[in-house]
């Protein structure tokens, strides 16, 4: 049937799929990508062709359209194995990261982006889920995957992206955690006790033993249920009503994550705790949950810390996950977090997600370095410029003075600048003005151009992250 298609298009062979007497397949013209249909089909909008068939823009709505066709594109839960987010800010990856992901043991999540990703880049969920649908029908993938909306913070955030399909939702409470700082011990008692909740969270928490399967015992003090009370008490009814409100919008389920990754202090145990004890008290079924570790987790680069302690605390954490769920312990900012990897894996067993998205950007970067070395220089300028302004909602180390001049390096030196924590830290936060530049267009361009080249280092680099964590059939 794919004869049909008339010269000027090339097909990507492996998208090539039979519905009914239909055949759909994705194609490359002279205007780019498109969805060839040989007949029409229900819900789709495209234009018909003189030769016969229809050709369909990668549209949201096609993306929609495609997925009641082959329901295998449509997101789904998360199965009973590791799973693994692939957040793709440029909305061309998901060739390369169905790749990386295949012949391993992890569920991927091929749409992740936050609410703060898409403000950055102006992008939307509709078009973030259309780029992983037609990004899994151009590599033939049938084998399933996640949608995650990352990072919200509303309600209303939430319920959006259950209407298009999401499964996954990373509840944000940060903005009703309560800012400790140096509260004075009497301060925090006070608001303890005018919490409507404090006479029945003494009774639960006071004078009792939490038995974390045998591993720890964990009891509170006053002091200790007061602060965590006063902390936390807010977020724990916020992420209570998201969890509610999802239940009537997801009648077939949903997929549930508690993030507390950004706060300014490590999560301790009693934190998590009480995080986990509180919302299974509000019938909430947390899929996971993401602590803020303690060490130095910045953007696409790996930890710097103490390991040892590392493992203890993640130690920790499994036990509380395993008592109160079991869910998940999700590692955000995932990417390059090399030594890590190996810890997560054998303490967690196969309760682990790994989040990650600056990391699929670099590898972009890495491409244009090697392939459009003048727009790699334009981009690299704009990113040291903005990067006073950019880097302040991140935790960083990365000093720009320690970047070589760029005028003193050839075009072949150019891709190894990436190997430089320095330069990917101040290149990573700057996706957003990059991206919404002309730059952003050009770098589209260019990928776009090379996508072979650009899939290839993908299924690599990120399979790289795969196997360091023990999930490749041969690791
Ligand atoms: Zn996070």
């Amino acid at each position: 049937m794919v004869d049909l298609v008339p010269a000027e298009y090339t097909v990507y062979a492996p998208s090539v799929t039979t519905a009914g007497n239909a055949t759909v397949a994705l194609v490359r013209g002279p205007e780019g990508k498109l969805l060839w249909l040989s007949q029409p089909l229900p819900g789709f909008r495209g234009q018909a062709l003189p030769a016969g068939g229809v050709v369909c823009p990668l549209s949201s709505e096609n993306a929609q359209a495609l997925g009641c066709v082959f329901p295998w594109l449509f997101p789904r839960r998360l199965p009973d194995r590791p799973s693994f987010g692939f957040g793709d800010r440029l909305g061309l990856a998901t060739p390369g990261h169905i790749r990386a992901c295949t012949r391993t043991r992890v569920f991927p999540i091929l749409a992740q982006q936050s609410v703060r990703e898409n403000a950055r880049t102006g992008r939307t969920f509709e078009e973030v889920l259309a780029s992983a649908i037609f990004g899994a029908f151009q590599e033939g993938y049938s084998g399933g995957f996640g949608a995650d909306a990352d990072h919200v913070k509303t309600i209303e955030d939430a319920l959006h992206a259950a209407d298009l399909g999401f499964t996954l939702f990373t509840c944000d409470p940060s903005d009703h955690i309560a800012a400790m700082g140096p509260l004075p011990s009497t301060e925090v008692a006070r608001r303890f006790r005018i919490m409507p909740e404090a006479p029945a969270w003494r009774k639960e928490y006071l004078n009792r033993e939490f038995d974390l399967n045998g591993w720890d015992k964990i009891r509170f003090t006053e002091e200790g249920l007061a602060y965590t009370a006063v902390k936390y008490g807010a977020a724990v009814r916020f992420a209570s009503a998201m969890d509610q409100a999802l239940r009537g919008r997801c009648p077939a389920g949903f997929d549930f994550e508690l993030s507390v990754d950004e706060t300014a202090t490590p999560t301790g145990p009693l934190e998590h705790l009480f995080l986990a004890h509180e919302l299974r008290r509000h019938d909430v079924a947390l899929t996971g949950l993401a602590p803020r570790f303690p060490g130095a987790m910045e953007k696409g680069v790996d930890w710097r810390g103490d390991l040892v302690g590392f493992r203890e605390g993640v130690r920790v954490h499994v036990a509380i996950a395993r008592t109160f769920g079991p869910y998940r312990l999700s590692l955000h900012s995932g990417s390059d977090k090399f030594s890590l990897y190996p810890i997560l894996a054998e303490e967690a067993g196969d309760l682990w997600h790994v989040k990650t998205a600056g990391t699929s950007y670099l590898v972009a970067l890495e491409v244009a370095a090697r392939h459009a070395p003048a727009l790699f220089r334009e981009i690299t300028q704009l990113s040291l410029a903005r990067f006073p302004e950019d880097r302040k909602t991140y935790h960083l180390s990365a000093d720009p003075k320690r970047i070589r001049n760029l005028e003193t390096i050839t075009d072949q030196e150019l891709p190894r600048l990436l190997a430089n924590g320095d330069t990917r830290q101040v290149l990573h936060v700057a996706y957003g003005s990059v991206l919404r530049s002309d730059l952003g267009e050009d770098l589209r361009a260019i990928l776009d151009a090379h996508e072979e080249v650009y899939h290839g280092a993908l299924a690599q680099h990120l399979g790289r992250h795969l196997a360091h964590l023990g999930a490749t059939d041969d690791g």
